[in-house]
């Protein structure tokens, strides 16, 4: 076999390496059935079985209350942009959404597609280098929810703590953060996550909607799209993406062995301190996030010309460091570790930024 690499890709995202020698093994003769999971009808007692577990087990590794679906879904997160407000946005209401990035102002653009929207709170004034303070937002009196990124994947923006909204619905984007430490899910009214970071493959994502939350859908949303239909049929309203789902599943399984997200939580704490102790200290890299707001998952950083960035990443795809390239709307680096990226990534990556800050620095 070929050495693997240390990838340290945005999405989709480098995946365990045990997760995938599983479903190698697994490829051709899903446990002795003589099939694919990939062939397997949907319906199967076998299909059926795989995706109740791999529900138990994310439910587990999120202490998810009895109170909320968890739903496979399709369109990625880029979908769930409209489907929220289609479920849950009256045609004559308003929804208060949070700017503190490219995502978060994606789903903004799209949320106005179907109603109103107020943004009650922009990093813009910071340059999108820190999350305004609690204090700063102007909510609406009347907001059918509240709205936001916890992690920006582009700008390296995550909220450390969670908005305190009151009775109002708080949904979150958790595409890039979701499994990377505990969460109180009972704070949520609805969050989504496209599968491609901490979850498995891309082609799914995951909604977690409190029940009270269903049948809110406006009469013009499409089937498809209705939370309710989906739970209400089990996320099987029509064929879902099996092989995602069942990778999902392999994911949640390897994370429970790894000690849930109280453990890989703990490793990524560590993780994400080492690269911005080493960045802070460094007279050639830097990075320019408020430090109580910087991302756990996603680490942008800069060198000091921008001449060396060719050279920086040449160096580094010799060394099997890949996919360190920033955002084509931002520039410069950007060092995605999540879950499946371990120390040892990090710790290669270091030892190359010191051994490339002695020769340009
Ligand atoms: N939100 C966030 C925070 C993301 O990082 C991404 C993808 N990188 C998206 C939404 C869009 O996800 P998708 O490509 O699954 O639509």
């Amino acid at each position: 076999m070929s050495k693997r690499v240390f990838n340290f890709c945005a999405g989709p995202a480098a995946l365990p390496e045990a997760v995938l020698l599983r479903a190698q093994a697994e490829l051709l003769d899903w446990q002795g059935k003589g099939l694919s999971v990939m062939e397997m009808s949907h319906r199967s007692d076998e299909f059926t079985g795989i995706a109740e577990t791999a529900e138990h087990d994310l439910r587990d590794l999120l202490s998810i209350p009895d109170n909320y679906k968890v739903l496979f879904l399709q369109g990625g997160a880029s979908q769930q942009f409209a489907q929220v407000p289609l479920n849950l946005l009256p045609e004559e209401g308003i929804a208060d959404y949070l700017d503190t990035g490219i995502w978060s102002r994606k789903a903004i653009d799209e949320a106005r597609r179907f109603g109103n929207v107020n943004v009650a709170a922009s990093a813009k004034p910071y340059d999108y280098f820190a999350i305004p303070g609690q204090n700063e937002w102007q909510l609406s009196k009347n907001a059918a929810y509240v709205h936001y990124a916890s992690n920006e994947t582009i700008g390296g923006l995550e909220f450390g703590w969670i908005p305190e909204v009151g009775d109002v619905p708080l949904v979150a984007d958790m595409s890039s953060d979701i499994l990377s430490r505990p969460i109180d899910i009972s704070k949520f009214g609805l969050i989504y996550a496209g599968a491609q970071k901490n979850i498995g493959p891309s082609g799914l994502v995951v909604t977690i909607v409190r029940e009270d939350l269903l049948g809110r859908a406006r009469s013009s949303c499409p089937t498809m799209l209705d939370y309710k239909v989906a739970a209400d049929n089990g996320s099987m309203y029509n064929t879902p993406p099996t092989w995602s789902w069942y990778l999902a599943g392999l994911v949640f399984a390897w994370l429970k062995e790894q000690g849930g997200v109280e453990a890989i939580g703990r490793i990524n704490q560590l993780k994400q301190r080492k690269l911005y102790d080493f960045i802070d200290a460094s007279g050639l890299y830097s990075n320019p996030i408020a430090k109580n707001d910087r991302s756990w998952m996603n680490v942008p950083f800069r060198l000091a010309d921008e001449k060396l960035d060719k050279p920086f990443l040449a160096g580094a795809e010799v060394r099997g460091l890949l996919n360190l390239k920033g955002h084509r709307s931002v520039g410069g680096m950007r060092a995605s570790i999540y879950n499946a990226v371990g120390m040892d990534a990090v710790d290669a990556l270091l030892g190359y930024m010191a051994e490339f800050e002695k020769e340009h620095g």
